[in-house]
């Protein structure tokens, strides 16, 4: 039910885990990050974010990018398995997704039917395997099998990617769930709302439905589902609007 994520020249864990707190009161069963430490890695939990963040700094985490979820499970009851991030079959795409793909069922047997193994019960798990089998199929860049896969679902969602092989890369996207991106120096931000970013940028792009903004080399892109570029329109944002949003 809340995203942060994070890629610039700070630690990502303490704006992550920060973050993660500040969008609690939107309400969570479970939390979890992705961050490269050096290799794409995952801690998550079931409760709490603190439960997250005490089984997080047992661990020497060293990266400057990173996504953090919360979670309101809607597909498959909540626990450690079930919670974000999810990898992909060959581990080496993560996701967080707020939201629900409609169609998962059908994806995940066309899937399964191709080998694919599945850990959790989630349907955000099934859409960064779905990503993964276009990637693989249509040897496309990333970022087209994000916006690919995007056209073959249905439903909400707001959702942040990352890649072994691209370490410094983030790719995000909403339909009907919120998602915006903070604009930093040298640094990006996304998040739910305003509330985990306002403390370090008040530079942000409110993202719209179809939407896809790849953060890469230090840079921002967005494109549509297409990958038409669109305008990156940045606003300051309302302090006070904030607060209350
Ligand atoms: N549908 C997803 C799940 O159950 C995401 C739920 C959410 O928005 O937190 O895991």
């Amino acid at each position: 039910c809340g995203i942060i994520a994070y890629v610039g020249h700070q630690q990502a864990l303490p704006i992550l885990i920060n973050g993660l707190k500040r969008l609690e009161y939107r309400g969570y069963d479970s939390a979890g990050i992705a961050v490269m430490n050096p290799d794409l890695t995952i801690y998550k939990k079931k409760g709490k974010v603190i439960n997250l963040e005490e089984h997080a700094l047992n661990n020497k985490i060293d990266s400057t990018i990173g996504m953090g979820h919360t979670r309101w499970a809607t597909h498959g009851e909540p626990c450690d398995r079930n919670s974000h991030p999810h990898l992909s079959d060959k581990k080496d795409l993560a996701i967080i997704h707020n939201g629900i793909i409609e169609n998962y069922a059908t994806l995940k047997q066309e899937l399964q039917s191709k080998g694919h193994f599945f850990e959790s019960d989630t349907d955000s798990e099934v859409l960064i395997h779905f990503i993964e089998d276009i990637q693989e199929n249509l040897n496309c860049s990333l970022e087209d099998a994000v916006r690919i896969a995007l056209t073959r679902v249905t439903g909400a969602y707001a959702i942040v990617v990352m890649s072994q092989k691209n370490p410094d890369l983030l790719i995000a996207a909403r339909k009907s769930s919120p998602l915006i991106v903070g604009v930093g120096k040298d640094e990006f931000f996304l998040a739910s709302d305003a509330t985990p970013i306002i403390e370090y940028t008040k530079q942000v792009v409110y993202l719209k439905d179809y939407e896809v903004a790849v953060i890469k080399n230090g840079k921002l892109t967005i494109t549509d589902l297409q990958n038409n570029i669109h305008d990156t329109y940045i606003k300051e944002l309302d302090i006070e609007l904030a607060a209350i949003e």
